[in-house]
């Protein structure tokens, strides 16, 4: 009996332990499990704020207890803050045993249970601008698109918009209409990470260092642009049916020749291009925590001339993210090397005290530290004399680059894309804006990347 009795008390305790060590967080975060509802009843849940300690969604209890989550920035940061009262999504999910953990001390926490009164969880303090968030949520206007701004150097996200919108606070009240369209039509849908798009012409980047890489002597390009190239019965037009002339890979690639980077696609091995697209995380999954969709890369050896053309400049079965191009951009911006990223900087109590912190992490090198350099160099020779020179009066040196997307046979209709970097030495950011079915990446998407980069660079003078 005894030891039957010490037997069944050490599994209880070892389980114990388990359940503490491994378990607990699992059950907590499960957005199913009623446990959650456990904790709430002990734990106000906690607050997320933006880098500066503004605050982004926080509990208010009521005289009577009542608990409200409130959102003071409503629809701005819908999306990457999430919601938590109609399951949990962003920052809401991603932080959700921290939020509803309460590092005080035991004498609080001895007073609170005399008065009955529930601990306050901790605050996580994010990334996210909230200057910048409110710029890039203004620059978009009415359009559906989304913008991410990633610091440069770190990989943290700035900024992540999403629009059409939604306001957190009312999300139990709003929950039919939002859900009556389909997931990706819906409000709910956080176009930054979720939306997959053709990339257009921002795909030129990729293209360009596959050609790099099968041709060391890249820089000894030419071609002479008459508007259209033609292989087979297979045409491809430049923008607007322009006829380029003679150009250079720099000028081809500023001017975003679609008729020079087709007859580039055609002369890239398929299975070597495919791995490139592999290597900078295509068909693969991406080092973030919020919820995303895959980028898709499918050219196969064998691939007909249409097919490489379509795939050189961007077009074809190629889908890609906002968030993906923006890393893509970032590594070129880092000498290489992508850098995870990530929206939770730290943890604190409720009075402020640091529980735990969080550091940049780096994924490694999607390239040489000579590729991204010369990469740079060319995509600033788009801002200074190509299709992003709505950014080449800001003062300051931006590389970059465009894109219009067809995504239907109707030509008329395009998304508008850009992605690029500041190349300043300092406080460097990386914006990657796509607004849908708009028109031309220079005409539509450039416009709302400079408000960002001006409002950036505002921001960081007034700190000087
Ligand atoms: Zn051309």
């Amino acid at each position: 009996m005894t030891y039957m009795f010490i037997g069944l008390f050490t599994l209880m305790i070892g389980y114990f332990v388990y359940f503490e060590a491994v378990l607990s967080e699992d059950v907590i975060n499960n957005p199913y499990n009623s446990r959650q509802d456990a904790f709430a009843e002990k734990i106000v849940r906690g607050s997320i704020l933006a880098e500066d300690g503004t605050v982004l969604a926080e509990t208010k209890v009521a005289e009577d207890g009542t608990e409200t989550r409130v959102y003071p920035y409503g629809e701005k940061f819908a999306h990457v803050v999430g919601y938590s009262t109609r399951g949990k999504t962003g920052i809401e999910n991603l932080a959700n045993f921290t939020l509803l953990t309460s590092d005080i001390s035991t004498i609080e926490q001895i007073q609170n249970d005399i008065h009955e009164r529930k601990d306050q969880g901790n605050n996580v303090v994010t990334t996210l601008n909230t200057e910048l968030q409110e710029a890039a949520y203004a620059a978009l206007g009415n359009s559906r698109g989304a913008a991410v701004v990633l610091d440069a150097s770190t990989g943290a996200v700035l900024t992540m918009v999403s629009k059409p919108d939604f306001d957190p606070g009312t999300i139990n009240e709003d929950w039919d209409s939002l859900t009556a369209e389909d997931d990706t039509d819906s409000a709910l849908y956080n176009r930054a990470a979720q939306g997959l798009y053709p990339p257009g012409s921002t795909f030129k980047i990729i293209t360009l260092l596959e050609y790099m890489r099968e041709n060391p002597d890249y820089e000894d390009f030419s071609f002479r642009c008459s508007g259209s190239v033609t292989e087979g019965n297979y045409k491809i037009r430049c923008y607007d049916g322009t006829a380029h002339g003679q150009e250079n890979l720099t000028t081809a690639f500023a001017k975003s020749c679609n008729s020079a980077f087709a007859t580039i696609g055609l002369s890239l091995d398929e299975t070597a291009f495919a791995d490139t697209c592999k290597s900078l995380l295509f068909n693969s999954e991406l080092p973030f925590d919020l919820t995303y969709s895959r980028s898709s890369f499918s050219l196969k050896d064998g691939a007909t001339p249409a097919e490489q053309m379509m795939t050189a400049i961007g077009q074809g079965e190629t889908l890609v993210s906002p968030l993906h191009m923006a890393m893509i951009a970032q590594s070129i911006a880092n000498d290489g090397v992508l850098m995870e990223p990530y929206v939770l900087d730290h943890v604190e109590n409720y009075s402020g005290s640091i529980v735990d912190t969080y550091s940049p992490k780096s994924y490694g090198a999607l390239m040489t530290p000579e590729e991204a350099e010369t990469l740079t160099e060319y995509m600033k020779a788009v801002v200074t004399d190509g299709t992003g020179r709505k950014l080449n009066d800001l003062g300051f040196s931006i590389a970059g680059k465009t894109g219009t997307a067809e995504y239907s046979s109707d030509k008329s209709k395009s998304h508008a894309w850009f992605v690029g970097f500041s190349d300043t030495g300092e406080s460097d950011i990386v914006v990657c804006v796509l607004v849908e079915e708009k028109g031309s990446g220079s005409d539509y998407a450039v416009p709302v990347a400079r408000q960002i980069f001006a409002a950036w660079y505002a921001q960081q003078n007034s700190l000087w």
